[in-house]
């Protein structure tokens, strides 16, 4: 099996307060202290960014900075948008590209999350691709088919040499913020059919190198046997992200994973 350094990502959605955003991220920097063998990252909401990033900074920090989302267009009339040299600008490394609240609750389609995942890409910034079904497509036996779709649109603007910079996220829409995760196998199985998406856009080679992480009520007692799963490369976080203490096992379970 290709080494893969797996990743596990905590998504803090619309949550917390400059001074609550600071202290988890300078919690989970403590608990991870100097550790090796995963790489982590935090999305705080936009108007946290520079204070996270800040405390990051000073802490001499590892934890990846990363961004809930981001528009495609560099600059202009895009109310309330926020622009890629913006979040640079802030340190920002790392963009949530069609997390499952932005194309179910907002609205984003499958062309514009292949534009952002682009933009970031084409900015130097690494992207994270979210991809999974809703509880009726699963029910209607679509799981496969509606990753496919989301990946191939995904990347359909992705160059083969950006891909280092790429990770997928296969979040099952039925299972976020529900309390009801994938079995290991389904999220395998689920994995193993991205994966061969990836080959048939880039290569064998390429989709073996692609970390794809799982996300959907993962947490400290479901994370082991999730990320065991030889597919799954860590984790995208949204509950169990909002406290160091839950987060950590998490980030330990991945540790212990490969
Ligand atoms: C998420 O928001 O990406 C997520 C996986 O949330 P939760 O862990 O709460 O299901």
């Amino acid at each position: 099996m290709p080494s893969r350094t797996p990743i596990v990502v905590g998504n803090w959605k619309m949550t917390q307060d400059k001074a609550s955003a600071v202290a988890l991220a300078v919690g989970v920097h403590q608990a991870w202290g100097a550790g090796s063998g995963v790489e982590v990252g935090v999305c705080p909401a936009f108007v946290h960014l520079d204070a996270v990033g800040a405390a990051l900074r000073q802490a001499g920090s590892r934890v990846i900075l990363g961004a809930q989302d981001v528009w495609t267009d560099p600059n202009g009339a895009f109310t309330g948008e926020v622009s890629l040299s913006m979040l640079t600008d802030l340190g920002v490394q790392l963009v949530l590209c069609g997390h499952s609240e932005r194309r179910h609750v907002i609205g984003e389609s499958d062309e514009l999350v292949g534009k952002k995942v682009s933009a970031v890409l084409n900015a130097g910034l690494r992207a994270i691709l979210c991809c999974g079904e809703t509880l009726s497509e699963r029910e209607a036996g679509q799981t496969d088919r509606v990753n496919e779709r989301q990946v191939r649109a995904g990347l359909a603007g992705v160059k083969a040499d950006q891909l280092d910079r790429l990770v997928i996220a296969y979040e099952p829409v039925w299972a976020i913020g529900t309390g009801r995760n994938a079995t290991p196998g389904d999220a395998q199985a689920a994995h193993v059919r991205i994966r061969a998406v990836v080959a048939s856009l880039f290569g064998d080679a390429a989709a073996g190198a692609m970390r794809i992480q799982y996300g959907g009520s993962m947490k400290p007692d479901n994370a082991r046997a999730l990320i065991d799963q030889p597919d799954v490369d860590g984790g995208l976080i949204g509950g169990a992200a909002l406290k160091a203490e839950t987060f950590l096992p998490i980030v330990q379970a991945a540790v212990g994973s490969r």
